[in-house]
């Protein structure tokens, strides 16, 4: 270890739907991660960090470019990443990194899309499989690979470690397929929680009254659930509603804590390894998911809508040389600030075009005076797909939420609309932090609501963004 001492390594760490509340760290009631919890014991846990639209490819576009997905132009499932546009990856490598990404992409694949700026990638085509996946290196390889996509995916960043020169920092991105759906455990886990059950969240019964309509529509509840596909059973003869509801949340959160078991195990290797090669001091280790996840909580699974369940994401960073160990950070950060932050830590420059911010300042525990209290949230794809979940944006401040659900929410264009396209909910986080109190029509809140009205407007504008106008025509999601 010689150069690379005066340059931190990145080792990025990033699943898929891993809510923050199945990490103990963050006080779980329902699994234990001993080794991410690792990482909040070295460093700082963030309790405010947030995606800028809920759902895997969109995220994913906003950390890499640290843009807003309507000028990365990653705003559905749907549409790619452009792999011409600038990333911080990219700026990692062109400043001297050696640099790494393996697992899941989910950006798109060929000349325009597959993963650019990195020595070398090794990714799954699209979701990827648990069992046996087939991965995709450069010029179209096709590797086949026999074993756990979780174990394969950690080997593959050990292999890449290897092979790393210690005069070269690195920055590797260890992407995880789990804990997406469809949920399948390894063989190690595989009877793990038989013997238990899991406690349901306080709000698996919510009935969603006072919700907008749009909301209380959205197909992302237990009975929702394909029970082949997704809990790998067939539903008992004989059980009441009540009953298979709660057998189904049974069936589903226990393979889905028993893929997160997997991922703990094998952050735990990648842990052990700094450890045993003396980087551990010098190496910034990030813990986060896409965006967050319902487990039960409103009775849904899924992500999706701007409650916090879905709009949080877990964020653990350990980095000795920089940030103090067991550190708690409140303050509201979101995923285009996590590129020009590492950009930050490293001593490279952060363009112009880059809309995040570098919370370098939080992780040193110095709190800029400017630093935002608010931020902006947008999901575009309207009652796609079998979630039928609306198109909204909304504006999460430190105490409280606004949301928009826009464009004719219960109805496509053309369809027999509500009388008002527009539905509204207003949350006070503080008085009920389970968003279950709509509070949009109430008196006391009237000035609240105008507020965060102007402030929505202030973010939209001041990201780029434009309200959604019922006459312009343009269709909101995919413009
Ligand atoms: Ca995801």
């Amino acid at each position: 270890m010689s150069s690379n001492q005066s340059r931190p390594n990145l080792l990025f760490i990033m699943s898929d739907d891993h809510a923050a509340h199945a990490i103990s760290a963050y006080g779980s009631r329902i699994n234990q991660t001993p080794n991410l919890d690792r990482i909040a014991a070295n460093g700082m846990r963030f309790d405010s960090a947030f995606c800028t639209n809920s759902i895997c490819a969109p995220s994913r576009a906003a950390i890499l470019t640290g843009t807003y997905n309507h000028i990365n132009g990653v705003t559905t499932l749907d549409t790619h990443l452009d792999n011409t546009l600038w990333t911080f990856p990219k700026a990692l490598a062109d400043a001297g990194y050696r640099t790494a990404m393996i697992g899941k992409w989910h950006l798109g694949h060929g000349p325009h899309h597959d993963p650019a700026g990195f020595h070398h990638w090794r990714i799954l085509p699209g979701q990827g499989h648990y069992h046996n996946p087939v991965m995709l290196e450069a010029e179209g390889r096709i590797v086949e690979r026999g074993g756990y996509v979780t174990d394969l995916i950690t080997d593959d960043c050990i292999d890449f470690l290897d092979a790393t020169s210690d005069d070269e920092p690195f920055a590797l991105f260890c992407h995880h397929k789990a804990p997406h759906r469809t949920w399948e455990p390894s063989r190690e886990h595989f009877t793990m929680y038989d013997d238990v059950d899991i406690p349901e969240p306080d709000t698996f019964r919510d009935d969603l009254v006072g919700r907008a309509d749009v909301v209380q529509a959205v197909k992302m509840r237990m009975m929702d659930l394909d029970p082949i596909t997704d809990l790998k059973a067939t539903v008992p003869e004989g059980l009441s509603l009540d009953e298979e509801i709660s057998w189904r949340y049974q069936r589903y959160i226990k393979d889905y804590l028993r893929v997160v078991a997997s991922i703990d195990d094998n952050v735990g290797r990648l842990l052990d390894y700094l450890d045993a090669k003396g980087l551990t001091d010098n190496t910034i280790v990030v813990y986060t998911s896409d965006q967050g996840f319902f487990l039960g909580d409103h009775g849904w699974f899924d992500k999706r809508l701007m409650y916090e369940e879905s709009l949080s994401m877990p964020l653990l960073i350990q980095y000795p040389n920089g940030v103090a160990a067991g550190s708690v950070c409140d303050d509201i950060v979101v995923n285009v600030d996590f590129g020009p932050t590492f950009l930050d830590l490293a001593g490279v420059a952060i363009p112009d075009e880059v809309q995040g911010r570098s919370f370098a300042p939080l992780l040193a525990g110095k709190k800029p005076d400017d630093w935002p209290t608010s931020m902006y949230y947008r999901y575009w794809m309207h009652r796609d797909g079998s979630h039928l979940c609306p198109a909204h944006y909304g504006v999460r401040t430190q105490t409280h939420k606004l949301i928009c659900y826009y464009n004719d929410p219960l109805d496509q264009p053309g369809a027999n609309g509500p009388a008002d396209p527009v539905e509204w909910e207003l949350f006070d986080l503080v008085a009920d932090p389970l968003e279950i109190d709509n509070v949009i029509d109430d008196p006391a809140y009237a000035e609240v609501r105008t507020e965060l009205e102007a402030e929505l407007a202030r973010l939209q504008a001041q990201v780029g963004d434009e309200p959604f106008a019922p006459d312009s025509g343009a269709n909101p999601t995919t413009r």
